[in-house]
């Protein structure tokens, strides 16, 4: 699956509708400081699922919604990912061409995760990218310091992310969620 364009709406520092293409190939955002950069990146890992405020150097979840100065603009928080399918996704999905991903959050705290425009679960993203390389567990993304610690994980740890990109983790999981049954 590959990164095809990211929509924002009311994301962190994002109060109108922002489209962020990525055409194929190496992409770079450049721009002066503060100018929004990591907060594109933070609206991946957001829209991934990500459940930690820190990992979105946030304080709480509600602060990725924007704010603005005189307290006005929108009430939620979208990001959209659209993916180019290649047959990877699962299921019923795998023949569409294209994957869209959306989360949001509303200042009253309710949130919501669609799949191709149907609401789901967050395990149903989760499960979407299993074993794909991407998703909130793998090393899609890699921070400022992160090449260190790949290189100081422990035994069991490694193997869980040549697990992933070996792609049984969907197995195993699914494994699992039968003996659990
Ligand atoms: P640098 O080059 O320094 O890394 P950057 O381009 O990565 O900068 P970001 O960290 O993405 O910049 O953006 C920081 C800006 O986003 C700050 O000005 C911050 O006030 C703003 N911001 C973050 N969250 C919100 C929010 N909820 N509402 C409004 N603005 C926000
Ligand atoms: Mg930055």
């Amino acid at each position: 699956m590959r990164l095809k364009r990211l929509e924002l709406y009311g994301f962190k520092s994002f109060p109108h509708r922002v489209e962020v293409a990525f055409p194929s190939g190496i992409c770079a955002i450049v721009g002066p400081n503060g100018s929004g950069k990591s907060n594109i990146v933070d609206a991946v890992r957001w829209v991934l699922g990500e459940q930690s405020p820190r990992r979105l150097r946030a304080r709480a979840m509600e602060d990725v919604i924007f704010s603005g100065s005189n307290g006005r603009g929108p009430n939620f928080a979208e990001v959209r990912l659209v993916l180019e399918n290649n047959g990877q996704a699962p299921g019923e999905l795998a023949d569409l061409p294209e994957i869209v991903i959306t989360r949001r959050l509303y200042r009253s705290g309710e949130s919501e995760y669609l799949l191709n425009g149907r609401p789901c679960r967050l395990k149903d993203i989760h499960y979407l990218f299993m074993d794909t390389g991407a998703g909130h567990r793998a090393y899609a993304i890699i921070d400022q310091g992160e090449v260190g610690s790949f290189v100081e994980l422990r035994p069991e740890e490694r193997r869980l992310l040549i697990e992933e990109v070996a792609g049984v983790s969907r197995y195993k999981t699914r494994r699992e969620e039968a003996q659990r049954r």
